[in-house]
């Protein structure tokens, strides 16, 4: 197809100046804007490139000059600017108010011209939810399989979520007439211009349901008590979030799940204390035992454990089990640390009354303080 002219699409002399070449796009951007011309839109989008392209080559005063010399055949292989972007006419057009500029030119150049420009196909996704799971120290450490019951929104059985009450369907909504945007006129610096908004009435979708379904009263969601089955791997901590992906609240009409976060807690244990991947706790022995050493059955996340308290223990003091404590998410376990707590007796038997005394004597009163 023969291109036209660059001055006669914009209707201007050539030897126009620049401020009215762009007073010249703008009127024309205007009258062929899409949204101007519903029954003629695939025209006057047409009409409204074709604009856009004499503006871009005439609004820059290189390639205009390159134009009135060498016009569309030019050596550079005529003016083809549909891999261009438009920067100038696409700035002219924003300067103007109109609005929406950025998803016009990228509609008609980036990718070709949609049929449909302005209406939003938009596809909602649901809430991502949290639940929170309380869990014992011992199923943080080796990990655990659970079934939990989580109130979450899912699709609409009865409508299979798109909200219509079955066997109706949508109609065009009356306040946009089906394109999903609403014209309203602005008053700027530069006059008053249409801008495009929108539509409050149907969100932009274009239609509006005609009858809403019964059971989800048009909204395509239901609540519901799910059972879900949750892996909880070793290692997790006070905080750790599982995500479950696609598991959180189904999306309105029809749109994607959310999904569901897990917030793990884990239930203060009544013998460990946990800092990190180290496990410590006490193991109370009496003091005869302290001072002659000896060996005892010491609790862990993995079972008893037998330690050997060597002669002459001092109370406080902590001996290290590695390898013992908690595993990391990669498997990697700490160490769990045992304090020796030395218990001196309250209540003696009497052959106990007299084997101490008989210790006693060979004690001296104090120990020096060195
Ligand atoms: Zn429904
Ligand atoms: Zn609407």
């Amino acid at each position: 197809m023969a291109k036209r002219d660059y001055y006669e699409v914009l209707g201007v002399a050539r030897d126009t100046s620049e401020e009215e070449i762009k007073k010249a796009f703008r009127q024309k951007a205007k009258q062929f804007h899409p949204d101007k011309n519903p029954k003629e839109r695939k025209k006057a989008e047409e009409e409204f490139k074709r604009v856009a392209e004499a503006y871009e080559v005439l609004s820059d005063p290189d390639k205009r000059a390159q134009y009135d010399r060498y016009g569309h055949a030019g050596p550079t292989q005529g003016f083809d600017f549909s891999s261009t972007d438009f920067r100038r006419a696409r700035q002219a057009y924003s300067d103007f108010g109109f609005g929406a500029v950025d998803d016009l030119f990228d509609l008609f150049f980036r990718q070709g011209a949609p049929r449909t420009v302005t209406r939003q196909q938009r596809v909602l996704q649901g809430e991502d939810i949290e639940y929170k799971l309380r869990i014992t120290l011992e199923d943080a450490a080796s990990g655990t399989r659970m079934k939990i019951t989580a109130p979450r929104l899912i699709s609409c059985h009865r409508c299979q979520g798109s909200g219509m009450e079955p066997g109706t369907s949508k109609r065009a909504c009356p306040t946009c007439r089906g394109r999903g945007q609403v014209e309203y006129r602005q008053q700027s610096l530069l006059g008053s211009f249409v801008n495009i908004r929108t539509c409050p009435e149907c969100n932009g979708e274009g239609e509006i349901i005609e009858q809403p379904c019964h059971r989800c009263r048009g909204t395509g969601r239901v609540k519901e008590k799910s059972k879900i089955s949750i892996n909880v791997p070793a290692g997790v901590d006070n905080g750790s979030r599982l995500r479950l992906k696609g598991q959180g609240n189904a999306g309105p009409s029809g749109g994607p799940a959310g999904d569901l976060y897990i917030i793990i807690e884990v239930i203060p244990h009544p013998k460990f204390q946990r800092e990190g991947q180290d496990i410590h706790s006490k193991v109370r022995i009496n003091y005869p035992h302290a001072a002659l050493g000896t060996k005892v059955k010491v609790d862990t996340l993995w079972g008893k454990e037998t330690v050997s308290i060597p002669a002459g223990t001092q109370p406080g003091t902590v001996i290290r089990m590695r390898g013992k404590g908690m595993p990391n998410l990669n498997g990697r376990k700490g160490d769990h640390f045992v304090e020796v707590v030395v218990v001196v007796p309250t209540r003696l038997s009497a052959a106990q009354r007299n084997a101490l005394l008989e210790l006693q004597k060979t004690f001296p009163e104090t120990e020096d303080q060195s």
